[in-house]
């Protein structure tokens, strides 16, 4: 019983979070982020998480990845993507998170050696309450809101999204920044 009101309230608070974010009137707190930072955070937040399962947990840093955006919410893409990650990968797999200064973006990238997606259902994981195969994800006991909250919240900062996987080897979601990004706020319409 304990795990069900668990499940509800998680499944309550991401309905709550998805419905601020698609709102129209929902507005980012732009700041200066350093996303090398944000990562070891997040490595600390969900080590326990990991040891758990034996996964391996990486991060990797190259230049300077500072970018503008709202740190809660970034915060919160990289949790999702990383929560899934261990999610999805058996034990003794690792999960690596990698961000990378570019010229005029920054790259973030999530990666596991986990179970993957296939190519007819990988274009649906970010719709709303979209699981691929409900028995085989039932386990996990998720909802299937994590990644619509990470599509919101990307297109909120301007990123973007792209997932490749294969089956049996392994999935990367990577998240491209501005490292302006609130320069383009005004052509956004949920951020006028
Ligand atoms: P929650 O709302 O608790 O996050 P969820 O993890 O099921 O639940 P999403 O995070 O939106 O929901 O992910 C949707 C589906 O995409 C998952 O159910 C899973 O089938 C698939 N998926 C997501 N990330 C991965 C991954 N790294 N590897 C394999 N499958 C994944
Ligand atoms: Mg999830």
């Amino acid at each position: 019983i304990s795990k069900e009101s668990d499940r509800l309230e998680s499944l309550i608070h991401d309905l709550l979070e998805l419905s601020k974010i698609e709102g129209s009137h929902f507005l980012l707190n732009w700041q200066e982020v350093d996303l090398h930072e944000m990562i070891e955070d997040v490595k600390m937040m969900l080590q326990e998480q990991a040891d758990k399962k034996k996964i391996d947990l990486k991060t990797k840093v190259m230049g300077n990845p500072k970018i503008e955006g709202d740190p809660h919410r970034l915060k919160q893409v990289i949790l999702n993507l990383v929560n899934n990650a261990i999610s999805y990968t058996p034990e003794e797999g690792n999960v690596t998170m990698r961000v990378r200064e570019q010229a005029e973006t920054v790259l973030l990238e999530v990666e596991d050696t986990g179970i993957g997606i296939t190519k007819k259902e990988l274009p649906r994981v970010f719709e709303r309450f979209y699981r691929v195969d409900r028995a085989r994800s039932r386990n996990s006991g998720g909802t299937g809101l994590g990644l619509a909250i990470v599509k919101h919240l990307s297109e909120a900062h301007k990123a973007r999204l792209d997932v490749t996987s294969e089956v049996n080897k392994g999935t990367t979601f990577k998240v491209t920044f501005y490292k302006k990004g609130w320069k383009r706020k005004k052509t956004c319409k949920s951020l006028q």
